[in-house]
């Protein structure tokens, strides 16, 4: 590991350095493991998404939000500079489609990274200025933002952003939108969604309810629907 940052007071961005290329496409994910070769019994791995996009440099960044008595994420949120972590991947099909439609990024909670590198993505691409992205993220309190300077960083870059965050347990002070990650797609108007990509990254209790009301509500055709499971 190069670099760690805090993002929140639980979630944590991690740089890593391979000494081969970081080859990977925006939005996949690849197993992480603190202890060795994979496979082995007893052996802790688990899913991490990157968030920064493929490079010849062998850097893989990731945002770990730390769970409580979690058996990997506690170990590697606390890990410092100059730690070693083996990497297998990369892994997953919610990454970036090859399409022009425009395009919508959900997140929860610890989805964060998987979105950002989904924006980055489209930021980077040839046609970026032609094409609008919008962002919706939801944590619980005031504490769990910091999206903002990621789609600060995309918007010169691609013809519009919008930024929509959504809070379940806001305290009084916040006067944005609170509520659940689904509820939050009532902001837009019949059919403004159809000619979209929707990629959906978060809790599966939370990428059940947007699928659901993606597919049931607003009648979006599955295949442009994109999220790998968590588990
Ligand atoms: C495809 C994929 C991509 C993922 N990407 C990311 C990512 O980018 N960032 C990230 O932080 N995580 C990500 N995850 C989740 C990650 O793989 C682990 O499941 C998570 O870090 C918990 O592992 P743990 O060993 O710390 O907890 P465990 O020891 O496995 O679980 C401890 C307890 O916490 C509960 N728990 C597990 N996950 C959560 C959670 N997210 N919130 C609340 N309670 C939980 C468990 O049910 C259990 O009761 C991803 C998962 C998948 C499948």
């Amino acid at each position: 590991m190069i670099t760690n940052r805090a993002l929140t007071h639980d979630l944590i961005e991690i740089t890593l350095q391979s000494a081969e290329d970081a080859d990977f496409l925006p939005g996949q994910f690849a197993m992480v493991s603190l202890d060795g070769p994979f496979g082995g019994s007893g052996h802790h791995e688990r899913a991490y998404s990157m968030s920064n996009l493929a490079n010849s440099d062998g850097i893989w960044q990731f945002q770990v939000k730390r769970v409580p008595d979690g058996a990997v994420s506690g170990r590697v949120t606390e890990l410092s500079v100059g730690s070693t972590i083996h990497l297998d991947g990369p892994y997953g099909h919610a990454h970036l489609k090859d399409t022009t439609r425009d395009i919508v990024c959900v997140a929860g909670g610890s989805g964060l990274a998987p979105m950002v590198s989904v924006a980055r993505g489209l930021a980077a691409r040839g046609d970026a200025a032609e094409r609008r992205l919008d962002f919706i993220y939801g944590v619980r309190t005031t504490r769990d933002r910091c999206v903002e300077e990621f789609v600060t960083e995309v918007a010169g870059s691609v013809m519009r952003t919008r930024l929509i965050e959504v809070l379940s347990a806001a305290d009084e002070a916040w006067d944005g939108l609170r509520g659940y990650v689904h509820e939050a797609l009532a902001r837009y108007s019949p059919g403004e969604l159809a000619e979209r990509d929707i990629y959906v990254a978060g809790p599966p209790m939370m990428t059940d309810a947007v699928v659901r009301t993606l597919v049931l509500e607003w009648q979006i055709p599955v295949d442009q629907i994109h999220y790998d499971r968590f588990f």
